[in-house]
């Protein structure tokens, strides 16, 4: 038999429930990963493919990214076995289900993930009275229709391109996954002067080194075609974004797609992680040598969680908006002053931040070692 404490380290995860209500057709685990700083938020998966692995791991992503951004959160996941595409009224019962069966967990906050959304949010806090990304119409801030990630995302790169001197009126970005990350982070980014050169999505890549219109490829990614539909730019396939000359390469789709034995192709200064986990530990290491600056995950892409985490404590969109900025800044300075004075990875001066605030919430808990 397999050891069950298999993944236990000094940080957690605190609880690992497996749940099967056969009748209900739901399978799905919940990985409560840590609680110093307060209940822990963290998306519901859903897809057919979740392992416990998986869960565990997006589990502890949560930890620190929620303790980094100075969340007064913990980190946790969960995954409901199953294809997100179902019937309307399957998903329904699947989903009550799977809250009725945490209803008790008052220390998991659940939040919307790959393959569930607003709505199933909303029937979560229907039966627990406990989520966040909920539909506006019960309080919810719409973070994936606003764009909080991709905000979030364009404070970091206007702190981060300090640090290697780079205008971003003028400055060429590429981003890989048009989606509700990548879109916004352009927009954004736009705002500031910066001129999207490339994007891609499952379709393929588009070029143009004039600059694309960004919301002319919103619209018809909203309309459900793809980005290879554009009448303008040079449409290559999907793996070309890789391959494309600008100065900050945005990753917004999905994990481990910089690898070594691709990571040599990025023609890039500035790598800001909208996806989660993007980068393979090695790809990063050969940006770090190559003077590419990489932002990791858990501090650029922080804004969606912030958000969710303003809308938790009843906040308004505009004071959401204004924490993500304060928070995103302060601690991609803190981490690349951090990084730059010990001439380390930026991912080990965030992992440190991180690790410095659950230490110390710890020794406020009663059962702190
Ligand atoms: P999304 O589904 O809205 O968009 C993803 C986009 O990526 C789609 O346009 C899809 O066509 C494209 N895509 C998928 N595979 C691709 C590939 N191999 N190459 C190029 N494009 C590809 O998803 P999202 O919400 O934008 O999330 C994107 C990533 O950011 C995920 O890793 C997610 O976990 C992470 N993330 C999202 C948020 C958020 O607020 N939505 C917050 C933090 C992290």
């Amino acid at each position: 038999m397999q050891d069950v404490f298999r993944f236990a380290d000094e940080f957690g995860p605190g609880q690992i429930v497996h749940i099967h209500a056969p009748a209900a057709g739901l399978k799905a685990i919940v990985v409560i990963d840590n609680i110093a700083c307060g209940a822990a938020v963290g998306g519901v998966r859903m897809a057919p493919d979740v392992t416990l692995e998986e869960c565990v791991r997006l589990a502890r992503a949560m930890t620190w990214k929620n303790a980094a951004a100075g969340l007064p959160h913990g980190g946790a996941k969960s995954v409901i076995f199953g294809d997100p595409r179902m019937k309307t009224e399957k998903k329904e019962k699947i989903v009550r289900a799977f809250a009725s069966a945490i209803g008790n967990f008052a220390d998991y906050v659940p939040g919307p993930d790959m393959g569930t959304d607003e709505t199933c949010m909303g029937w979560i806090k229907d039966e627990t009275g406990r989520a966040v990304g909920l539909p506006a119409a019960i309080g919810g801030i719409p973070l994936d229709e606003i764009g909080a990630t991709g905000y979030g995302l364009a404070a970091c790169v206007d702190v981060a391109r300090e640090y290697i001197d780079l205008e971003l009126k003028g400055a060429r970005v590429a981003v890989q996954g048009f989606g509700a990350v990548g879109k916004h982070a352009a927009r954004f980014l736009a705002q500031k002067g910066a001129v999207l050169v490339a994007a891609s999505d499952t379709t393929g890549t588009l070029v143009d080194p004039d600059g694309l219109d960004i919301a002319a490829l919103a619209e018809l990614k909203q309309s459900g075609r793809a980005l290879h539909d554009h009448d303008k730019g040079a449409k290559h396939p999907t793996d070309a974004i890789l391959d494309v000359d600008c100065d900050i390469w945005i990753p917004a789709a999905r994990p481990d797609v910089l690898r070594a034995d691709n990571v040599e192709r990025l023609r890039a200064r500035m790598v800001p992680q909208g996806a989660n986990i993007p980068c393979t530990p090695e790809a990063e290491q050969a940006l770090h040598k190559r003077g590419v600056l990489a932002i990791p995950d858990f501090i650029a892409n922080a804004g969606g969680v912030i958000c969710a985490s303003m809308e938790y404590r009843g906040a308004t969109q505009r004071a959401a908006f204004e924490y993500i900025d304060e928070r995103i800044r302060a601690n991609t300075r803190a981490i690349l002053e951090q990084s730059r004075k010990q001439k380390q990875l930026p991912r080990l001066a965030a992992m440190a931040l991180a690790k410095e605030r659950i230490e110390a919430a710890t020794k406020l808990r009663r059962w702190h070692r």
